[in-house]
């Protein structure tokens, strides 16, 4: 079964918010946009796992997605961890472009429209949560249980392997043969390390150990709040500012209109500012002159507090 589904975590969230509310000219917009990007295709990435996970027996493993666990050295990451009975597997997931390979000097490199760049190399990398998950058991008294390691990549990687080494074989593959290399790890491992009770008591720790990331993302890139685009964008052509007018949005370049358009203004204030809002700052940020108007926007929030001191809570 599956004990902790996938979710679009609130950093990638946060990263598509700053960079919709980045002008093009922003210094800052093109890493911006490119780490916003790298965090959406790494979440689809894992997304596409799912289709191959179904397909295994609820009553054999227990899944956990996207595991982000504090250790002495920080957290590490897992997209994917299977807990069985017998043996944990680890799943690293990769969607990356292009044709990726390996050489016998233990690179990854990926080549691309005729371009080569070294990558991250996946065996390190499970290896290194290999050690860190099996560091981070030792904290409670489980019996030894194997962990097994598989980075896996999506449909979009040609894979080549120009090494002699069997480990590439065993624990790189793509997505299309996860599943038998998952049946042979379970022919492998028939002996059972934990009882039913172990396996539960173990995957409560893993779940209240996981933590997700929080930042304050304009802190991080030094951006204030005076430097990011005001207005309601089109949600059809994103041009901003949207003009209120009727009771409605409306778009002076696509005429599009829209009575809602705001909610994803105001999610974006939610992310980037602060989860609270008052009427003050929802006319600086929407750019709106009506102190009723932006009351009657803010009416279908939580609120709390009095007349000026009113907050609306945009969860
Ligand atoms: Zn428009």
């Amino acid at each position: 079964m599956i004990v902790k589904p996938l979710e679009v975590s609130k950093h990638i969230l946060q990263m598509e918010a700053l960079n919709r509310r980045l002008p093009a000219v922003h210094p800052l917009k093109e890493t911006v946009n490119g780490q916003a990007r790298i965090l959406r295709a790494g979440h689809n990435g894992e997304a596409a796992l799912q289709f191959p996970l179904d397909f295994l027996s609820y009553d054999d493993f227990l899944i956990f997605y996207h595991l982000r666990i504090p250790d002495a050295n920080g957290y590490f990451q897992i997209d994917a961890l299977l807990l069985c009975n017998n043996f944990i597997l680890i799943i690293e997931v990769k969607n990356i472009d292009g044709e990726v390979y390996f050489d016998d000097m233990g690179q990854s490199v990926r080549k691309k429209e005729g371009k080569e760049d070294s990558l991250t190399n996946p065996i390190e990398q499970i290896k290194l949560q290999h050690v860190r998950l099996l560091r981070w058991l030792r904290n409670f008294d489980f019996p030894a249980i194997p962990i097994e390691k598989i980075a896996v990549y999506t449909q979009k990687t040609l894979l080549k392997d120009f090494t002699s080494e069997k480990t590439i074989k065993n624990s790189v593959m793509r997505m299309d043969k996860l599943l038998s290399r998952i049946e042979e790890i379970q022919l492998e491992y028939t002996k059972s390390c934990l009882t039913d009770n172990q396996v539960n008591e173990l995957a409560i720790h893993l779940l209240s150990a996981h933590t997700d990331e929080t930042l304050h993302v304009l802190d991080k890139y030094k951006i204030s709040f005076e430097e990011l685009l005001k207005g309601v964008i089109c949600p059809i052509c994103m041009a901003v500012p949207m003009i209120r007018a009727g009771g409605k949005w409306k778009c002076n370049v696509c005429q599009q209109t829209s009575k809602t358009a705001h909610r994803k203004d105001l999610d974006d204030y939610a992310l980037l500012i602060n989860e609270y809002i008052g009427n003050k700052e929802t006319r600086d940020f929407l750019l709106l002159a009506s102190v009723n108007i932006a009351k009657n926007l803010l009416n279908e929030y939580p609120k709390r507090g009095n007349n000026s001191g009113r907050k609306y809570y945009l969860k």
